[in-house]
């Protein structure tokens, strides 16, 4: 970390009510850097009761976090906004060393997160009631919105940066405080944004930060009762299990799961621009987002030229460590990522697929990029995410037949089409039974867009006008006698 030109961003302690902190018990995880195997640092393993106190810490504060005007929280985030800027070098150097991206994948996605900071500093001051006609006239009836309460945000590793300020911007501007709990195997970044909302001047215990494995501090959040929210990106596994946890305290919750991306392409699609997007929205961040196409469906007609345009274009990939210029895919996250991947490829080549295409990779964590044609709905890829870079294609004949297939799992977080068919583009997409569906695109990832999938991807919208929605409570406030 020597090339961070601000070393004092690399934190390897916890932040509970401004107190920079270690576990009591001394215990530690390390961080490991995935291109390297080395150990990058270490951060506090945290205990149920640390937990507690930094949603006490977050639960003081809140009381004069909530009374402060709009505007004045609206300044507080736009100066972290700034912050992340002017840092945005550093912010992505210790985004790619520990978790993997290509640097110029990191750099955007600093600009992405920041971006939902902005966004929501300009929604804080948009909060805003109703007033409602009374059913007689001595009364008058209104909406007041106020903020939820102290918010539990659990984050994956997948973009260590992104998803923190797409739930903590909202729930800053809508006048929550917060209790992050980063990722075990990216907790750097969310630390160096816990630094720069501190040299913001966000009053301490608004932004609490603990560190640790998760069982522990996850059955903390959910228990508490002073946690009136979980918001959550991952698996859908751990999401259904704090929905369980959350459940005696009856606890409003955002849950950011799973998908399984189908990504059609018709006969009478572009097919280069298809081409294109099915590299955007396959291989980003090395297979490994949630709204990765994880099965490639491709019409009878063109899937041959298809497979051929893809094939050449992920063969000629190149792989290595994300600081390096040039490289398309870092190394995966972990090796229980890289079996993961290993077992979905093996498995469908025992099933009948054939490895059309293939990139060179180097020694170490590595997952090699690959074209496989002739997947079927038999095989473990098309029912579960692979989160690697492998390009499954089926083929398909009808239209009905590529819906069928497309809807068929239980995930609908986003699925991607390609035609140049005014009406099938409109069939289309009002039969995809999911959150997100972008048409001759492979990109729905925006601010400005409500994110969310539908069935086991989750619950509720982030990002948006909607995002904030997710943090503030509708009163009705009833006025007799007048
Ligand atoms: P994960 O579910 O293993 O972990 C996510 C977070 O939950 C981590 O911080 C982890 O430490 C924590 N966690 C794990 N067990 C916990 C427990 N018992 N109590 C409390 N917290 C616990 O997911 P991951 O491997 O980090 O991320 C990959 C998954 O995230 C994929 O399934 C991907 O599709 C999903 N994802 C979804 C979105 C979305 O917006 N829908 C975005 C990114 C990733």
């Amino acid at each position: 970390m020597t090339a961070l030109k601000d070393k004092d961003l690399l934190r390897q302690q916890a932040l509970i009510g401004g107190n920079w902190v270690d576990a009591a018990s001394g215990a530690v995880v390390q961080v490991t850097d995935p291109a390297t195997g080395q150990v990058m640092g270490t951060i506090p393993d945290l205990s149920a009761a640390e937990t507690r106190a930094a949603i006490d810490a977050a639960d003081a504060a809140f009381a004069s976090w909530k009374k402060r005007s709009h505007a004045e929280r609206a300044a507080l985030l736009e100066r972290w906004f700034d912050l992340m800027n002017q840092h945005a070098e550093d912010l992505a150097l210790i985004l790619t060393l520990e978790q993997g991206k290509p640097l110029s994948e990191a750099r955007g996605e600093i600009a992405y997160g920041a971006s939902f900071v902005k966004w929501f500093a300009e929604e804080a001051r948009r909060i805003d009631g109703t007033v409602i006609p009374a059913p007689t006239n001595d009364r008058r009836i209104l909406t007041l919105k106020e903020p939820v309460g102290v918010s539990a945000i659990i984050t994956p590793w997948n973009f260590p940066n992104a998803m923190i300020t797409r739930k903590v911007g909202p729930a800053l501007a809508a006048g929550c405080t917060v209790v992050i709990k980063p990722s075990e195997f990216t907790p750097y970044s969310a630390l160096a944004l816990g630094v720069l909302a501190e040299r913001a001047g966000i009053p301490a215990g608004v932004v609490n930060i603990v560190t640790g494995m998760p069982a522990e501090i996850g059955a903390e959040l959910t228990a508490n009762p002073t946690v009136r929210k979980v918001s959550f990106t991952g698996s859908t596994r751990v999401g259904s299990l704090l929905m369980a946890q959350s459940a005696p305290t009856v606890k409003r919750l955002s849950l950011e799961l799973g998908g399984n991306a189908p990504f059609i392409v018709f006969d009478d699609a572009d097919l280069d621009a298809a081409v294109e997007g099915a590299i955007a929205s396959k291989f980003r961040n090395g297979g490994q987002t949630c709204v990765c196409s994880n099965r490639i469906l491709v019409q009878a007609g063109v899937y041959d030229a298809f497979a051929e345009k893809l094939g050449a274009k992920v063969a000629a990939m190149k792989v290595g460590p994300g600081t390096q210029a040039g490289n398309d895919i870092g190394p995966m996250i972990n090796r229980a990522a890289l079996d993961k991947i290993a077992r979905h490829v093996a498995d469908a080549v025992a099933k009948g697929a054939t490895v059309a295409a293939r990139a060179e990779i180097p020694e170490g964590q590595y997952a090699a990029p690959v074209v496989l044609t002739g997947a079927t709905t038999e095989m473990e890829l098309a029912s579960e995410e692979t989160f690697g870079p492998v390009a499954p294609l089926f083929r398909f004949e009808t239209e009905d037949e590529a819906v069928a297939i497309a809807n068929g799992t239980p995930f609908g977080l986003a699925a991607y089409f390609y035609t140049e068919n005014i009406r099938r583009a409109w069939r289309v997409a009002e039969a995809l039974e999911f959150g997100m569906v972008g048409l001759n695109t492979g990109a729905v990832s925006t601010t400005v867009s409500p994110f969310g999938g539908v069935k086991s991807s989750g619950l509720g919208r982030e990002g948006a006008r909607a995002g904030i929605e997710e943090y503030l409570e509708v009163k009705a406030f009833h006025m007799g006698g007048l």
